[in-house]
């Protein structure tokens, strides 16, 4: 179940804390899914988002399997270092780059032909979305709640 989402509201669904995105490329008709998973830290006991998140991605349409961490990037600066495993010039690579260029302005989605779905769950939890309204922001809406304004504000531009 893939639905579309507005690519202005990618930043705030990427580091979300439990996000599953597939972009795809609408010329070449090729996609790749986006799995984000904030590091969490103890503190005094309780479980505290970091400003680090883990990018896995994978050209596996379903299930679970086939995710290749590609890099870890940092929600402040939008900067990133790229899994140990992959090259400079390598094909994650440039997708990793492609996806810090469309962090700090979305409308290079729009510009390069990119498409951008969920998969019917909350990207905060991952739990189904139910609700016409939080299947069309890709977030519930207990979760919405933790969401900052912007994550609103940013689609209210767009449309106007
Ligand atoms: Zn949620």
């Amino acid at each position: 179940m893939n639905r579309s989402l507005n690519s202005a509201n990618f930043p705030h669904l990427f580091f979300a804390g439990r996000t599953r995105l597939t972009l795809r490329n609408n010329e070449k008709g090729t996609h790749i899914r986006l799995k984000v998973v904030q590091k969490k830290t103890r503190i005094e006991g309780k479980l505290v988002g970091t400003n680090r998140f883990y990018l896995y991605t994978s050209i596996l349409n379903d299930g679970d399997t086939g995710w290749d961490f590609a890099a870890t990037f940092y929600q402040d600066s939008k900067n990133y270092s790229l899994g140990k495993e992959h090259t400079q010039g390598s094909h994650i690579h440039k997708v990793v780059h492609f996806i810090q260029r469309a962090l700090r302005e979305p409308a290079v989605l729009d510009a390069m032909g990119a498409a951008l779905f969920h998969e019917g769950k909350c990207c905060r939890c991952g739990m189904g979305l139910t609700h016409p309204a939080s299947i069309m922001l890709g977030i519930g809406p207990d979760c919405i709640k933790s969401m900052p304004p912007s994550f609103i504000t940013d689609l209210i531009t767009v449309i106007a």
